[in-house]
C-alpha cells in the first residue's frame, strides 16, 4: 500500500501534527466511553519514543463553525491525561511560537477544530495556518476520513504525511476483508432501511459470493417478491430497487439470501408475545422483528463455507428481547469461525457494534471498525479524501 507509517518518516525532533478522534461521549462533565480516547494511545506512544512532539487536532461535536464553551475540547482533558499516562497541554490559540515553547514528552492539545466554519469548509487558508504549527502530519482518525475538512485532507496535502497505528490497524484490516479478501466472501447487511444502504447493496453484489439481507431492509425485498410482511417495517416504494438489486447480483454470481422464516409479534416490545412464521405468513395485524432459527442454521452453513466475513446492520430488532436472538446466534457462529481460524470477520456500524457487544462477541472478531459513516463509505466502495489525501 502506497501511504506510509510511522516507521517512514524521521521523527526525531519534528513536530508532529496528529488528526485523531477523540469525539467521546460525555454525561455533563464525564466521559462515559473512552474507547476512542484509548486507542490513540500507540500512536502518541510511537511518536514520542521516536523522539517527535505530538500535537493533537481534533474535533468535538457540531459546533457548526462557531466557538461552543460546552463543546471545547477542554472537557476531554482529564481523561486524556488519565489514558495516555501523560500531562496534556491544552491550547486554545494556537502558534508555532506556543507550540515551540512546551516540552517534547508531554502531548498537546489545540482546540476543537470545528470552532471555526473554515474546517468543514476545507478552506485552504486554514489548512496552511495548521501545517504551519508543525513540520510533519499524522492521521489517525480514520473515522474522520470521509470527510474532506482542512484538518483530515487539506493539511495532508502540505506536509510529509503518514497514517498513525489505528489508522493502519483500519486500513490493513479492510484491504483484507475487500480489498484483496481470501474467497468465499460472504457480506451480512441489516439494520432499518434499504435507502440508507442501496449504494452499498449495489457496490457489493459485484464483490462477494453471498450477501446476506437481514433485518427491516429483508422486509422489503419479501415485497418485491409479491410477499406481504403485514405491519413490518418496509420501503415499499423501494421494492423495484430490491428487484434490481436481486438482478443485478445474479449477473454477477452473487447468491443472495433473505430469510426463510421469520419472528413475528403484534408489537415490537419487552415479552411480547411472538412467534416463528413462514416469511409469507406474517399476519396482516403483526410485524416481521427477527429472523428465525431456520434462517441462522442456514447462515451457519454460509458462514462454514467462507473465508471472509464483513458485517454490517443487525438481523432483527436487537434492541429487545427476544428480537436479538438471530443476530446474537449468527454473531456466536462467526465468532466460533474466528476463533478456530476458520475465518476472517470484520465488522463496523453504530448498531452493528452495539449489537455484538450485547452478543458478547466483539473481541473474538478479527476486527471491530470503531468508525460508522466512514465504514459505510469504505464498504460502499468509496474513496475516503482523508485516506486519498495519504498517498501523497
Ligand atoms: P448500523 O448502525 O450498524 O449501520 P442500522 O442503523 O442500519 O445499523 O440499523 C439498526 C436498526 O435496525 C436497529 O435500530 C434495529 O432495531 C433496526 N431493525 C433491524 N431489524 C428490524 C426489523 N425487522 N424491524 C424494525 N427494525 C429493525
Ligand atoms: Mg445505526
Amino acid at each position: 500500500m502506497s501511504w506510509k507509517t510511522i516507521d517512514d518518516l524521521a521523527l526525531a525532533g519534528k513536530t508532529v501534527l496528529t488528526r485523531v478522534d477523540i469525539n467521546v461521549p460525555m454525561d455533563g462533565d464525564v466521559v462515559t466511553d473512552t474507547t476512542r480516547i484509548d486507542k490513540i494511545r500507540p500512536t502518541v506512544e510511537d511518536i514520542i519514543v521516536r523522539g517527535g512532539k505530538v500535537v493533537l487536532l481534533a474535533h468535538f461535536g457540531r459546533p457548526k463553525g462557531k466557538v461552543v464553551p460546552e463543546m471545547s475540547l477542554r472537557h476531554v482533558l482529564p481523561a486524556l491525561e488519565k489514558s495516555l499516562g501523560r500531562k496534556v497541554d491544552f491550547v486554545e490559540r494556537p502558534s508555532r511560537s506556543v507550540i515551540d515553547s512546551l516540552p517534547f514528552d508531554s502531548v498537546v492539545l489545540v482546540e476543537n477544530t470545528r470552532f471555526t466554519p473554515m474546517e468543514e469548509a476545507n478552506d485552504p487558508e486554514m489548512a496552511r495556518f495548521l501545517a504551519s504549527l508543525g513540520d510533519v502530519f499524522c492521521n489517525d482518525a480514520f473515522s474522520a476520513a470521509h470527510r474532506a475538512h482542512a484538518s483530515t485532507e487539506g493539511i495532508a496535502h502540505l506536509l510529509p504525511s503518514f497514517a498513525g497505528r489505528l489508522m493502519e490497524e483500519e486500513l490493513r484490516a479492510l484491504e483484507a476483508a475487500l480489498g484483496n479478501p481470501q474467497r468465499p466472501v460472504v457480506a451480512v447487511v441489516g439494520g432499518a432501511k434499504v435507502s440508507t444502504k442501496l449504494e452499498l447493496l449495489g457496490n457489493l453484489v459485484s464483490k462477494v459470493d453471498h450477501l446476506v439481507i437481514g433485518g427491516g431492509m429483508a422486509n422489503t425485498f419479501l415485497v418485491a417478491k409479491g410477499i406481504d410482511v403485514g405491519k413490518s417495517l418496509a420501503e415499499r416504494d423501494m421494492a423495484p430497487i430490491a428487484l434490481d438489486i436481486l438482478t443485478k447480483a445474479k449477473a454477477a454470481g452473487c447468491t443472495i439470501h433473505l430469510p426463510v422464516d421469520v419472528v413475528v409479534a403484534a408489537a415490537f416490545k419487552a415479552g411480547a408475545e411472538n412467534k416463528v412464521a413462514a416469511p409469507n405468513a406474517c399476519p396482516p395485524d403483526q410485524m416481521i422483528l427477527d429472523a428465525g432459527p431456520a434462517t441462522v442454521a442456514a447462515l451457519t452453513k454460509v458462514f462454514e463455507s467462507c473465508k471472509t466475513l464483513i458485517w454490517n446492520g443487525p438481523l432483527g430488532a436487537f434492541e429487545i428481547a427476544p428480537f436479538d436472538a438471530a443476530t446474537s446466534n449468527a454473531a456466536r457462529v462467526a465468532a466460533a469461525l474466528t476463533k478456530a481460524g476458520k475465518l476472517v470477520s470484520v465488522a463496523g456500524g453504530g448498531d452493528t457494534v452495539s449489537a455484538l457487544n450485547h452478543a458478547g462477541v466483539a473481541a473474538d472478531f478479527t476486527f471491530i471498525s470503531t468508525a460508522g459513516g466512514a465504514f459505510l463509505e469504505w464498504m460502499e466502495g468509496k474513496v475516503l479524501p482523508g485516506v486519498a489525501a495519504l498517498h501523497g
